[in-house]
């Protein structure tokens, strides 16, 4: 019997805005001093009057928009009422029946899908806007393991620094099937999240929490199985490790013949398991009703309009650009999407290479020798400057050096050999890679007459593969440079010394 998964995701994210959510204490995740940005009003004073933050608003519809939702022009806030002790109001300001956003969607591109498609789209049900809780330290369990002390004094502390931190909430339709697509979601959102610049989008951190879904059911089956809702996965890896889980779990309960219990299960991350934390608690259990002390929100078009007009190119536009105008192959491109600062700094080095090759070519020639100067400079920013400048952050040469450097390589004056060797010392000083040839006796042998006394060299020593050149084996050709060229220690011109050889050759 085969079972078919059932997946759908509920991701909290905090939004980097200045201030929190309802006051004008500081959202600073990075504040070490516990209870530092604290007032009453974070503090669920009774008497105290909460205000939205307009850029929170902001940053959710910026998000929504770029995940093809709806946006409510007329939403409201609503009170989840529980108790615990990081809440000091006693309710979680939410939104529950009106939310500001409902009905997008993301397309995931690179999995191997089921009928060949080449993308498969995660619909998403709706994004709201709610407050962080404040967050626990457990001393003792962190010191010795256990949740109680030796002296039988057990405690808790409270760190309300997070309490009314701005958090978005995304809840997506149970259309995800595979720990793969999952890992692919949450990935993408992560990078649409930092494209926007709303959220650090960091999963160790706690920026980004996910709760994963997920029930099985036979094959062909009209109705889903019951759901486990899995909490505590602080990574993407651990996410997909935990659907893994619990497919194989619900699997083995499902062949004996058993039910899987509706609940809420958490994540071992030792033993690397999920394991069962309670039975999941109804919705009417937190009595929503509207939040008294704010008023409706409503959004004008033109508010929506303006920020629509801000968003930034997203990841899939990128991917789609990179392919069509530099022609990049699909690693190339995925790398350049997930650095910033280094496919920046590519473009700007393209920008000098567009000019330098806009007055020297012929018209027609410019869109293929462009996007072979491209792919020569994606090359080397991803194995060679990538591999030693981690991330492409802080580069100590500039794009137009870069660009007189992929110009050298394109137009044959230096080897392969001592294009690493410049770059090597490009990537430690920062100079340019002209003076770099000067001053390390790096220059190449370009007089023609020591090249071709070279050259007869090598024909001389290699007869066999000359001859098969004369006879029409161009591949000996290049076995002929590549003798020439460990011969002047790589030195040579290859395109000179190809020139001679060929002459040398005729016939
Ligand atoms: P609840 O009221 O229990 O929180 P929701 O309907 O709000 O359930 O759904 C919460 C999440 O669970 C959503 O991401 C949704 O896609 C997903 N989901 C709903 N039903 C199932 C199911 N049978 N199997 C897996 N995921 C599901
Ligand atoms: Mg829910
Ligand atoms: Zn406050």
């Amino acid at each position: 019997m085969l079972y078919k998964p059932t997946i759908g995701l509920e991701i909290h994210i905090e939004l980097n805005t200045a201030s929190k959510m309802f006051c004008s204490c500081r959202n600073d995740s990075s504040e070490v001093e516990a209870n530092r940005n604290i007032c009453p009003i974070c503090l669920g004073h009774p008497g105290t009057l909460p205000v939205a933050n307009k850029e929170a608003i902001k940053k959710l519809i910026k998000t929504a928009l770029a995940l093809n939702c709806q946006i409510n022009k007329q939403s409201f806030f609503e009170r989840k009422n529980y108790f615990y002790p990081d809440l000091p109001k006693g309710y979680q300001i939410s939104q529950y029946q009106a939310p500001l956003s409902q009905g997008g969607y993301l397309d995931l591109k690179f999995q191997e899908t089921r009928n060949k498609k080449q993308t498969k789209r995660i619909n998403i049900t709706r994004i709201h806007m709610e407050e962080d809780t404040g967050s626990l330290i457990h001393p003792h369990t962190i010191n010795i393991g256990v949740g109680v002390n030796p002296d039988g004094a057990d405690y808790s502390l409270v760190n309300f620094n997070r309490s009314g931190v701005p958090l978005m909430e995304l809840v997506t339709e149970p259309d995800l099937e595979t720990a793969a697509e999952v890992k692919e979601f949450i990935k993408e959102l992560q990078l649409i999240l930092k494209y926007l610049n709303v959220s650090g989008a960091n999963m160790e951190k706690g920026e980004m929490r996910c709760e994963v879904n997920i029930s099985l059911a036979e094959k062909g089956a009209k109705e889903f199985g019951a759901k486990v809702e899995i909490k505590n996965l602080n990574s993407i890896v651990v996410a997909g490790a935990s659907v893994e889980y619990e497919i194989t779990r619900q699997t083995e309960i499902l062949k004996k013949g058993e039910k899987v219990i509706q609940e809420t299960r958490g994540w071992h991350d030792a033993k690397k398991i999920t394991f069962s934390q309670r039975q999941k608690e109804e919705a009417h259990d937190y009595r929503y009703f509207p939040e008294p002390d704010l008023p409706k929100l409503v959004l004008s078009d033109k508010f929506i309009k303006s920020i629509k007009a801000e968003l930034p190119e997203l990841p899939s536009g990128k991917r789609e650009r990179f392919k069509k105008e530099y022609g990049l192959n699909q690693g190339d491109i995925e790398v350049f999407v997930g650095k910033k600062e280094l496919s920046g700094f590519f473009e700007s080095t393209i920008s000098e290479l567009r000019e330098w090759i806009g007055s020297e070519k012929e018209k027609d020639l410019k869109e293929t020798e462009m996007k072979k100067l491209a792919k020569t400079t994606a090359n080397y920013l991803i194995n060679d400057v990538l591999g030693q400048e981690d991330e492409g952050r802080n580069l100590k040469f500039s794009p137009e050096n870069f660009a007189e450097f992929v110009k050298m390589i394109y137009l044959g004056e230096i080897s392969s050999k001592i294009a690493k060797m410049v770059l090597e010392k490009m990537i430690q000083t920062g100079n340019d890679p002209s003076n770099i040839i000067k001053e390390g006796d790096l220059s190449q042998i370009s007089n023609i007459s020591e090249i071709e006394a070279i050259a007869k060299e090598v024909i001389k020593e290699n007869s066999k593969p000359a001859e098969d050149y004369k006879k029409g084996k161009q591949a000996s050709m290049q076995f002929l440079i590549g003798q020439l060229m460990a011969k002047t220690k790589g030195k040579a011109s290859p395109n000179i010394a190809k020139q001679i050889l060929e002459k040398l050759l005729k016939n």
